[in-house]
């Protein structure tokens, strides 16, 4: 358990060498320049990292959870925002696989784990965001088809994407009313809003979804009416694992710059790597982020092992390496000094990128909710 396999160290460099060689060098630029790497990104799905945990009749690397938690911290050490959304990708493609059937899998998973087509995740509303099971997106059946209304907020990718696993509504209110549909760009009546600007994650778009009388097939619904919100908490385990470890990665190359610095930049006649209090920082960080490493990688066999707490083990994981990795990155960027905060230094966007980890995928108010009604519910 503490120790990765051979196969598991050589995913893992694979996956550090595509960062460094792929994505590091212009991190900086694409953030600037709101750029999506879509060139990159289908290049890391030719190694296999478009559909990590899908499985292989369609197109994926039926990987498990612990090998796409140790992809996505390597491929944030370049960008958490491009590692983020290529998670984000994975969680829906997994969902088709898991839960589609087999007309489903093949029509849509194999463009997807190439990403030749890319796939967003609508759950989140302009009324309903914490409290997703609220959602109001109407889907009226009508014979062999569904007329969707509403709109979707906040969506990652939104725009660029051709597929959308979509959380719409049914039936009656709560999560028993809610079913999932795929919903395919170009749809009459499918639009989106601007470009959000926002604080960090600008490698990806965020925009507004609508949907005004989209007609979709009956037939493009995973899994049975009523079963949507049940498969869209399916997705954010794994998820929430995967922004953990983007946020693990984040704060590792930000806890590497500051290293370099310190070994570089002197005050007081000394090098700053020779002052105690900042050496005694540098082993609080570093160790803060080993027991976010370690925990999230026993939360991943976890979920890889459909263990019964493993969805409170995911919530737990992604509150601290979340919370953790901010805190890293901070922390780094202040041993920068007045550098820390300049661009060229590349560590205050990694500060702006991680600070929604905390935020997404549930909030880590949230996931405190989610590890406080476990515990009740066992003293009950
Ligand atoms: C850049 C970005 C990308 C995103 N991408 C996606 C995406 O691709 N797909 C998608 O579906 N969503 C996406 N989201 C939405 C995200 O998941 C939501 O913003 C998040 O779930 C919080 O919802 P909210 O913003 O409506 O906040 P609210 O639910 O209004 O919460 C406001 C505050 O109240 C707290 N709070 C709420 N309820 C409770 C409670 N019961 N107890 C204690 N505290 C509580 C929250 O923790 C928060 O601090 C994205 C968001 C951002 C910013």
């Amino acid at each position: 358990m503490f120790t990765l396999s051979e196969d598991q160290i050589a995913i893992r460099d694979m996956a550090r060498d595509f960062a460094n060689e792929q994505i590091a060098p212009y991190a900086v630029e694409w953030d600037e320049k709101k750029h999506f790497p879509v060139e990159q990104l289908r290049a890391a799905a030719a190694l296999g990292m478009g559909g990590i945990y899908v499985k292989e009749d369609v197109g994926g690397s039926g990987l498990t959870r612990l090998d796409a938690a140790l992809i996505f911290e390597q491929l944030a050490t370049g960008c958490p925002g491009t590692s983020a959304y290529l998670s984000i990708h994975n969680m829906s493609t997994w969902m088709i696989d898991r839960f589609g059937d087999d007309t489903q899998r093949r029509k849509w998973v194999p463009r997807l784990a190439s990403m030749e087509h890319f796939a967003s995740y609508c759950l989140t509303e302009p009324g309903a965001g914490s409290d997703a099971a609220a959602l109001k997106t109407k889907a009226v059946r009508n014979g062999d088809h569904y007329i969707v209304d509403g709109q979707k907020q906040f969506i990652s990718g939104a725009g660029s994407s051709d597929i959308y696993v979509v959380m719409v509504r049914t039936g009656g209110d709560g999560p028993k009313g809610i079913s999932t549909l795929v919903i395919e760009a170009g749809a009459p009546g499918l639009s989106f809003g601007a470009n959000e600007r926002k604080m960090g994650w600008n490698v990806q778009p965020t925009r507004t979804v609508t949907f005004e009388g989209v007609k979709v097939p009956v037939e493009n619904r995973l899994g049975e009416e009523g079963e949507g919100f049940r498969i869209a908490m399916a997705g954010l385990d794994g998820g929430r694992l995967n922004i953990g470890a983007c946020s693990l990665g984040g704060a590792q190359a930000a806890l590497e710059k500051a290293l370099s610095y310190m070994r570089e930049r002197k005050a007081f006649g000394k090098r700053l790597d020779e002052f105690q209090a900042l050496q005694f920082r540098l082993a609080d960080m570093a160790t803060e982020l080993e027991c976010a490493r370690t925990f999230l990688w026993r939360a991943a066999s976890a979920l890889d092992a459909k263990a019964p707490d493993a969805t409170q083990l995911c919530a737990m994981a992604k509150r601290i390496a979340t919370d953790r990795g901010f805190e890293v990155a901070n922390d780094a960027l202040q041993m920068h000094g007045g550098y820390g905060y300049l661009s060229d230094y590349g560590i205050e966007k990694i500060v702006r990128d991680l600070r929604v980890h905390q935020i997404l995928e549930g909030t880590n108010e949230i996931m405190r909710l989610i590890v406080a009604r476990a515990l009740i519910a066992q003293g009950n």
